[in-house]
């Protein structure tokens, strides 16, 4: 939502909560109101995970479970006072994410779904028959609800507060979402490797969406221990876990504004409900069904559809020289090689795609790593980026062995790549693409981008500016607002090449980025690599375009069943008999 409407949007609810002591609205209604803001909280954090970071979660109610029993007991138990009871509780929940995340770096998807799952099946036994502690079904009782100035909160005093934190939560999520942590999320359940290959940490990533979901998910339920001044077990089942999802779902998950929807509608719906319990559950099954055949979006995407789209080209105010140069030159450590793989070894099973293959690549210059398909060039790619890692041997990187880092870092080392087989992240805009290239160089902390400080957004406006000067440098300026998906397939491979230098790469590994192309667009293809190649960027190309290859390439390096079977400048590959009698699938001397 755009900043003049997103400020009337938060006038208004200011607005309509400073109203609510005037108006004449019984307990009844305070509770519904209460329970919109407790939903809206549960739901804003998982939304994080589910709609962002694309980790699907069916075990929420035990981080609600967690939220409202540390409350009760560090109040009825330990004797602290509500307010710390409050913060101690939103910790225990991002202790517990910390915990809940950890098998989701394994598993993923349905897997992922049965792990939290279990937890939440864990945390209801543990609740319900550990008696001494949690009082099982007869729960706890007299927990304190803070309280101002000696007052302790009545009804209208709740509902104030919780819709406060609601606009404070819904602010710090919109200022971390929005930058580079929010895209992190996206890339991360768009494409993991295209996201590692720009140096984001998967499972840094998924850890962090965990840890935020869990400790709005936890506050909720401690908002609601305190506010009963009473909690027990019959609180925390599936339903509970399934509610918050449909919540999330059929609001809008990946839209910040999903939540608020979803919890709104489906609370007064709750509500009225309440008289017909049987009808509760079949109606949430069927609006889950509704969501996700007819509206996958949510009320909220169907809403963007009926806004007005901003388009129109956007200019960068930097050149595409000075953004291509911001990256470290191809000079390396002690005048040597920028890259040295020795002895390098990959095999699956039988398949030996690479095997002992050593070779160096100067700084400054185009290598080709050309050979017949299946010749192991993308494995030998997929090994030096980190992707794959190898059985044995050693790549070394500006002096630095590199060999069996994880891709991420080897990314944040200053080696980019493109994909053979396209990983944009599709629904995003060709901008976005870029800006998450340029992960590693938004210089913002985790705290600077929940409170949105000046610098957070200076830091945002100018990896913007220099992730549209590589936009236009790639040819693709008028087309930044487009989504990846919707661009023709030639810009799409120039996009993942812009989004590849937005890393500001010493070495760019290309991997056939003419494929799918026409004879016109190769030779674009050629005079931008010359450009790339001119900024001090070095290149290692895989390609099967002969003419592209033994016009742009400095250095060739040729592979056959997994060996380096031939080196050198073009014009000794184009004549090495090994070569030619590889390429023709002969017999060496036939
Ligand atoms: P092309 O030019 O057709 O893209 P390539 O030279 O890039 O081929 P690779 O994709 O590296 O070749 O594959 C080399 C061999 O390794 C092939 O036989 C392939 O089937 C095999 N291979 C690659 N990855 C795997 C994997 N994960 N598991 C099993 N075999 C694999």
């Amino acid at each position: 939502m755009r900043a003049p409407l997103h400020a009337a949007g938060l006038a208004a609810i200011l607005g309509a909560l400073a109203l609510v002591p005037l108006l004449p609205i019984n307990d009844f209604y305070l509770q519904i109101l209460f329970t919109i803001g407790v939903n809206y909280l549960a739901a804003a954090g998982l939304n994080v995970l589910v709609g962002f970071a694309g980790q699907k979660s069916l075990g929420h109610a035990g981080l609600f479970a967690v939220g409202a029993y540390a409350a009760a007991l560090a109040n009825v138990d330990f004797g602290l006072p509500p307010w710390l009871s409050l913060v101690l509780a939103a910790a225990m929940g991002g202790l517990f994410g910390l915990v809940i995340a950890a098998p989701s770096v394994r598993v993923s998807g349905p897997s992922l779904a049965m792990v939290t799952i279990g937890f939440g099946i864990v945390v209801e036994k543990i609740v319900t028959e550990w008696t001494d502690l949690f009082k099982g079904q007869a729960g706890i009782y007299g927990i304190a609800a803070p309280s101002v100035m000696g007052k302790s909160f009545t009804n209208l005093h709740w509902v104030l507060f919780v819709g406060l934190l609601c606009v404070l939560t819904h602010l710090v999520l919109r200022s971390l979402l929005n930058g580079r942590y929010g895209r992190a999320f996206m890339a991360v359940q768009l494409a993991e490797p295209a996201a590692e290959s720009v140096g984001i940490s998967v499972v840094r990533a998924k850890t962090l969406a965990f840890v935020i979901s869990a400790v709005t998910c936890a506050l909720a339920g401690a908002l609601v221990a305190q506010q009963n001044q009473y909690f027990n077990s019959d609180f925390i089942t599936f339903n509970l876990s399934i509610f918050l999802l449909v919540v999330v779902i059929f609001g809008g998950s990946g839209s910040l504004y999903g939540p608020l929807f979803g919890s709104v509608i489906l609370t007064l719906l709750d509500a009225w409900l309440a008289r017909w319990p049987a009808l509760q559950h079949f109606t949430y099954g069927a609006l889950l069904l509704f969501a996700l055949y007819l509206m996958p979006n949510g009320i909220a995407g169907a809403l963007a559809r009926l806004a007005p789209r901003s388009g129109g080209p956007m200019r960068p105010a930097i050149t595409a020289s000075a953004a291509l140069s911001r990256g470290q030159t191809g000079t390396s450590a002690g005048g040597g090689p920028l890259l040295a793989v020795s002895g390098l070894y990959k095999a699956y099973g039988g398949i030996i795609p690479v095997k002992d293959v050593s070779f160096t690549i100067s700084p400054g210059k185009v290598h080709a790593l050309i050979g017949p398909n299946g010749a192991g060039k993308t494995t030998l790619i997929n090994l030096i980026s980190g992707h794959v890692p190898p059985d044995r041997g050693h790549i070394l990187f500006a002096g630095a062995e590199i060999a069996r880092m994880p891709a991420h870092r080897i990314a944040a080392s200053g080696i980019a790549r493109t994909f053979q087989n396209l990983k944009l992240f599709g629904h995003l805009s060709a901008l976005d693409n870029v800006l998450i290239g340029a992960h590693l160089h938004v210089e913002t902390g985790l705290g600077a981008a929940l409170t949105g400080l000046p610098a957070n957004r200076r830091a945002e406006a100018e990896a913007r500016e220099e992730a549209l000067a590589l936009l236009s440098e790639l040819g693709l300026g008028e087309r930044a607002g487009d989504a990846a998906s919707a661009l023709p397939y030639g810009l799409q491979r120039r996009l993942e090449i812009a989004r590849a230098l937005a890393t500001r790469p010493r070495l760019l590994l290309l991997d056939e980025p003419a494929a799918g192309l026409n004879p016109q667009e190769t030779h674009e293809l050629g005079a931008v690599i010359r450009r790339i190649q001119a900024a001090g960027i070095t290149i290692l190309l895989i390609e099967h375009h002969m003419d592209l290859v033994m016009g742009i390439s400095d250095h060739v390096i040729v592979l056959d069943y997994g060996e380096k079977i031939a080196e050198g400048t073009p014009e000794t590959i184009r004549r090495n008999p090994k070569v030619v009698a590889a390429y023709l699938g002969l017999e060496e001397g036939a």
